[in-house]
């Protein structure tokens, strides 16, 4: 937090020296705001000019002046009567002014320059060295659309080079790596103006999209869970009873059939409920696992779709779990286990759980929530897995475990969540009978690990920068021939392959074995078995890896032994 704050001090005394550049270069400009940011700093101008991203450089360049200046930077309050003077044509420095509680507001000054600021800077010009502006955009002054327009002028600033360049290449990794540019460069998926939103699987990210329906299913089958599927459409009365219809109507889309409405479902939820509704239940088919690998329709907004990220249609890997209220806890620590399993399996080796508990507002009783907690809570030491404590974040309806994983550039991600629901058992009216005969409410859980499918394929992308594992790549392996004369021989290694299930392809291109490798580097296929006149003398392959290392001489039998190892999941 120290640290935040000093580089917070250091970015907003950016701000400032891009202000005095600016100001220095445009005259005629005026300024508004330069707050530091959670990667740096703006500073929101008003131009006649309009700035374009080619004058970034020149306004860096005075920046860069400016600091070898070693001008100092001092601090003041003044009146609000000197202020309105020194600030008499720039009527939003008058506005802050106005609105600014007080008699006095604080004044920032260096060398030709002076800013309204409440403070907070380094002592010289001169401590501002490593800094980079990054971009322009457009804001609106008090981020009113109905106001008037600005210019963000972004950039960011450290205290070593190191950690400027450091970031840097961060920002530049991460638009190589977006997973919408790799998705088309390796041909995974595709959006089309015919359906804004509703994401395409092309055949290679269908091959991918495929394991990790199959992975999830044996997890289920190791978890104990059985799958079932809902409709896609459902009558609104169903949506009315769950709540939907009341507080979730503009994410949905609707449909008439016969003269009645139906819903596209959001959620798999309600579907689940019908099928447990749908005869007794006695205690002895408790834990009821149902598992849905569910297609749901949200209406998102056009404006804030964003690949995979966000569409208007995915698949999650739901369950809802029925138990009484003393299985909770082995319910939740299995869950536990299950997550921990699969983020493991796709390589992510840090994962931060946070158990959110009972809020101000919540329905159901003390009891009840105590004892849900106390399950939680009891699962979650008993999972060994680290975990904070996020106090009165849980729903109106029960407590929750979010999970997030961190990927290969230090991102965090939320994906998987167990939900404790007492809402929907009352509002459905759900019952088992117990082993006295009596009716009992279950307790239902929520759980999802992948979340959406889409999302999280989007991030396995960018989290692998595109080079899946080999048990998840499209194209596994790649052969490429030295010569012609090898041909009949690569077509027995792709066989033998084949044969043992390994998605193989060879490269009957014309182009030479650098041209093959070059292409085959692109599509990030992990081995490429590269095969001449020497490897089909002594029936042997040569691996050449994605990180260039090669392997020589390894017996067909051996090369396919190990690829067998690695497609395990
Ligand atoms: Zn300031
Ligand atoms: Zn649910």
């Amino acid at each position: 937090m120290q640290n935040q704050t000093k580089l917070d001090i250091l970015r907003h005394s950016a701000a400032h020296l891009l202000a005095q550049a600016v100001k220095q270069l445009y005259p005629t400009t005026k300024l508004t705001l330069g707050p530091p940011t959670k990667d740096g700093f703006f500073y929101d101008i008003q131009t006649n000019e309009g700035f374009k991203e080619q004058d970034l450089p020149k306004l860096e360049q005075r920046m860069h002046e400016l600091s070898q200046q070693n001008i100092s930077i001092t601090h003041r309050q003044i009146s609000k009567e000197q202020a309105r003077e020194i600030f008499k044509d720039n009527p939003f420095k008058l506005e802050m002014i106005d609105l600014l509680p007080g008699d006095t507001v604080g004044l920032a000054e260096q060398g030709d320059f002076h800013d309204l600021c409440k403070g907070g800077h380094v002592d010289s010009t001169s401590d501002i060295k490593h800094f980079k502006l990054l971009s322009i955009s457009g804001s609106y002054w008090r981020a009113d659309r109905e106001g008037t327009p600005l210019q963000r002028i972004s950039g960011t600033a450290f205290f070593s080079e190191k950690d400027l360049n450091d970031y840097l290449q961060r920002l530049e990794d991460l638009k190589q790596y977006d997973h919408r540019r790799l998705g088309k460069q390796m041909e995974l998926f595709a959006f089309y103006e015919e359906g804004p939103g509703f994401p395409f699987f092309l055949p290679k990210g269908r091959i991918v999209y495929n394991i990790m329906l199959d992975y999830m299913r044996k997890m289920l089958k190791k978890y104990n869970h059985e799958e079932i599927s809902t409709p896609n459409m459902l009558s609104v009365d169903l949506w009315k009873q769950s709540g939907h219809y009341d507080h979730y109507k503009e994410n949905m889309y609707f449909s008439t059939i016969d003269d009645k409405e139906y819903a596209i479902k959001p959620m798999n939820c309600p579907g689940s409920i019908l099928v447990y509704r749908s005869r007794p239940r006695s205690y002895r088919e408790l834990p009821l696992r149902l598992a849905e690998i569910g297609q749901m329709h949200r209406h998102e907004l056009s404006g804030v779709l964003n690949g995979l990220f966000r569409v208007r249609s995915f698949v999650m890997d739901d369950a809802h779990i029925y138990c009484t209220s003393e299985q909770i806890e082995s319910e939740v620590l299995s869950l536990i286990k299950m997550i921990n399993e699969v983020m493991q399996q796709f390589g992510f080796n840090k994962i931060d759980v946070a158990l959110s508990t009972r809020p101000e507002k919540a329905m159901g009783t003390d009891e009840m929530w105590k004892n849900a907690e106390e399950a939680l809570v009891n699962a979650l030491n008993k999972s060994g897995l680290k975990y904070k404590v996020q106090e009165g974040e849980g729903a109106f309806y029960g407590p929750k475990i979010d999970f997030k994983i961190k990927d290969s550039m230090d991102r965090e991600w939320q994906c998987s969540t167990i939900q404790i629901d007492f809402n929907n058992p009352q509002n459905f009216d759900l019952s088992y009978t117990n082993s006295k005969g009596e009716k009992e409410r279950p307790v239902m859980i929520h759980r999802a690990i992948y979340g959406s499918f889409e999302r999280f394929y989007g991030i396995l992308l960018e989290h692998y920068k595109g080079h899946f594992p080999f048990w998840l790549a499209p194209e596994q392996v790649r052969v490429l021939t030295i010569t012609d004369s090898a041909n009949e021989y690569a077509q027995n290694v792709v066989d033998a392959f084949k044969k043992a299930d390994i998605r193989i392809d060879i490269d009957s291109s014309s182009d030479q074995i650098s041209g093959k490798i070059k292409s085959a580097q692109l599509a990030k296929v992990p081995w490429m078995l590269i095969i001449g006149k020497n490897e089909q003398e002594k029936n042997c392959v040569s691996i050449r890896y994605q990180d260039g290392k090669q392997e020589q001489g390894i017996s067909l039998d051996d090369a396919i032994e190990k690829a067998k190892i690695l497609n395990k999941y």
